[in-house]
């Protein structure tokens, strides 16, 4: 049978392709889902720095406000005097202070 003469495909041509088809869109997949982490936690920076802003407000209105807050402690202070709603991390992270009032997500920064 000459070349010219064949009809459609070998097995062995459909499994290549296919597994070529496989392995770009492992590839595709990964990176979109990379990219889609890089934009959540470049959203969760946003939300601390207006967080640490919000804070700065409250703290130069009323003085001292404290230190190692949690999320909810956060929110009675911040929400609705100078910030609302509340902002949320994406990742599910949650949002407090250390014992210097400096605002962390437990899932981006820690
Ligand atoms: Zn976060």
């Amino acid at each position: 049978m000459k070349w010219r003469d064949r009809k459609g495909f070998t097995l062995v041509e459909v499994v290549i392709t296919v597994a070529i088809i496989g392995i770009v869109a492992a590839k595709a997949t990964q990176n979109a889902m990379r990219v889609r982490e890089e934009a959540r936690e470049t959203k969760c920076l946003a939300n601390i720095r207006n967080l640490q802003s919000a804070l700065d407000m409250a703290r130069m209105d009323s003085g001292y406000i404290g230190s190692n807050k949690t999320a909810a402690q956060l929110e009675a202070t911040l929400v609705p005097a100078y910030m609302k709603p509340m902002p949320e991390c994406n990742s599910g992270g949650v949002y407090s202070t250390d014992a210097d009032s400096v605002v962390h997500c437990d899932v981006h920064a820690p």
